[in-house]
């Protein structure tokens, strides 16, 4: 049974803009700009993706397998095909802030949805499953809760979940409600407006009302959110009726947590590593080429020890159950597990040496091996000792590595929660970071497919602004004629009531066909939610953030491997509104 339904989400299809609006887009030179000198390879590359893009628009491809090995070179060895001109633009590293690599000593990485890139469909698919289980056995919710059905696609990273009122928020940069869903119900303007009426003071952050969805993790929670706040609208809820949205929430969060303590998510995932994480073959060389430009390479990982030995083995060598070894910690210098992020970046967390066959934690004194009194507990005995750790903090990563302090601004670190992995990170300590953002992969397919549209609707927008300007002049004369501000011979007088009539009738069309051609492209890109990166004309306040704390950013971390690992990244010039008149 299925309790919560999908709603009917298709946008109007009212076919392609008019001819007349759009630039003639040359598909000839499109075809060179993708394919570029090399048509057979890329060519299959761009074949691999397209297949998945599916008729109704555009919740498709959002979490892409790792991309295909640029070429099999080998560590240190140069590819300038490769490293000079980059054809894809789904691989390209973007820049927001220059960062020149040859001045980075030392690179670190998240591990999971940085290194590991999940299978949404069946690893958040697992976690929504497990977590449905949890709440009917421990918190009591109805059997039917466990019928409910996950649709991974209906969420995306980037909004805001108003937990008091049961809504889902997409904002703008200027935290502007621009989207909003109640359940599956989307909200009006009015309602929308409301926020702005009663939300001034708050924006938007204030975490007992709000939350971000700002981790690939959460989207199936709040997925789940909403078909819980459908089920108890509904009255059918049975339990749900007497409960708060912000306590259907907390009941949520508090299954998951309860799925990550039990260990039946890990024990799911270690059981068929294949079938929950991508492999990625572009692993090993970069890895391989980042040390051999004489960077320092480590991971910092709120996953514990066990969990990062599994997936870990997975992604690097593709060993399992009990082909697991630690070979794959040669190619870093530290490994801190258990890291807690945020919290690792500014806080005195203890340091734990990790004992890596039995998985003991070790005191330390603040990362230097302490005396241990049982000198004659043989079992015990680390390898490859003080290279994996957990807890600490950034300062003791820094003396573990042999950078000073002031060498911060050498480090770069590699991960994908905005939060815990980038802002704190840049804005605390001043690491450059580089934020992966799979999303980018669909967004960009979705661009390239309908280049021109963008600059089609802004013309439209543009003729739509003229007209209400000259709508606005013929009301003005109208309101000083009426007034009798100015007198006007009578002639004027008539024609300016059928002028009006004319400019009101085409702007009304014109209105109406802008709002539906550009209904119809944010459905290219996610039939709820539109394009990720944009709200409208805006960027969205995910992309804001993006563009504030990651100095680069990418839609995988295997897109390195395209990459000289001494690369200087160089950011485009910043613009004010003005400069497009340039
Ligand atoms: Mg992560």
């Amino acid at each position: 049974m299925r309790l919560a339904r999908s709603p009917s989400v298709a946008t109007r299809s009212q076919g392609p803009l008019p001819a007349s609006s759009f630039v003639r887009v040359n598909l000839g030179s499109i075809a060179r700009r993708f394919l570029g000198t090399r048509p057979t390879s890329l060519a299959q590359h761009h074949q691999q993706y397209s297949i998945l893009e599916q008729e109704d628009g555009g919740r498709n491809v959002f979490f892409p397998p790792p991309p295909p090995r640029p070429t099999e070179h080998k560590p240190g060895t140069c590819d300038t095909e490769i490293w000079s001109d980059l054809k894809d633009d789904r691989r390209r590293i973007y820049c927001n802030r220059s960062l020149n690599m040859t001045s980075i000593r030392a690179v670190g990485f998240d591990m999971d949805y940085t290194l590991a890139q999940y299978k949404p469909e069946t690893f958040e698919a697992l976690a929504y499953r497990l977590t449905t289980e949890k709440l009917v056995r421990v918190f009591g919710y109805p059997s039917e809760v466990m019928d409910l059905e996950f649709d991974w696609k209906y969420m995306i990273r980037g909004l805001t979940i108003d937990k008091k009122r049961g809504n889902v928020l997409k904002l703008d940069r200027h935290k502007y409600v621009k989207i909003a869903y109640h359940g599956f119900r989307k909200l009006t303007t009015d309602e929308r407006r409301h926020y702005h009426t009663t939300e001034r003071t708050n924006p938007f952050d204030e975490p007992r009302t709000y939350t971000q969805i700002d981790t690939l993790f959460a989207l199936a929670e709040a997925y789940m959110f909403i078909q819980l706040v459908d089920m108890k609208d509904s009255a059918s809820g049975g339990l749900l009726v007497g409960k708060t949205y912000e306590e259907i929430y907390g009941d949520i969060r508090n299954s998951i947590d309860l799925c990550h303590r039990d260990g039946s998510l890990k024990r799911g995932v270690a059981a068929d590593p294949a079938k929950y994480i991508h492999e990625d073959k572009n692993l090993v060389p970069l890895l391989k080429d980042l040390k051999f430009s004489g960077k320092k390479l480590f991971i910092v990982t709120n996953s514990l020890w066990d969990y990062t030995n599994i997936v870990m083995n997975f992604l690097i060598g593709g060993r399992m159950g009990s082909d697991k070894n630690l070979d794959w910690l040669e190619h870093f210098e530290v490994v801190v597990t258990g890291s807690a992020k945020p919290r690792f970046f500014n806080e005195n967390q203890p340091l734990f040496q990790v004992e890596t066959q039995s998985g003991a934690l070790l005191n330390t004194d603040e990362g230097n091996p302490m005396a241990n009194l049982d000198d004659h507990n043989d079992e015990l005995d680390p390898v490859p000792a003080g290279k994996v750790f957990q807890g600490g903090n950034y300062k003791i990563l820094n003396r573990m590595l042999n950078l000073t302090s002031d060498a911060n601004s050498e480090i770069l670190y590699v991960g994908d929660h905005i939060y815990g992995d980038i802002l704190k990170s840049k804005k605390t300590l001043g690491w450059r970071t580089m934020l992966i953002v799979p999303e980018m992969e669909h967004e960009i397919e979705v661009m390239n497919r309908n280049i021109g549209m963008p600059k089609q609707l802004f013309h439209m927008r543009r003729r739509r602004d003229a007209l209400e300007d000259q709508l606005q002049r013929v009301r003005w004369k109208i309101a000083e004629r009426d007034g009798g501000l100015t007198q006007f011979p009578e002639e004027d007088k008539e024609n300016m009531e059928s002028e009006m009539a004319i400019l009101n009738e085409e702007y009304e069309e014109l209105r109406e066909e802008h709002s539906r051609h550009l209904a119809e492209f944010q459905g290219k890109f996610h039939t709820i939610w539109g394009q990720f990166m944009k709200t409208g004309y805006q960027n969205s306040r995910f992309a804001n953030q993006i563009g504030r704390f990651a100095c680069l950013y990418t839609s995988h971390v295997g897109n390195l491997a395209y990459y000289s690992p001494n690369k200087s990244y160089r950011a485009l010039q910043d613009e004010l509104p003005h400069d497009a008149l340039l």
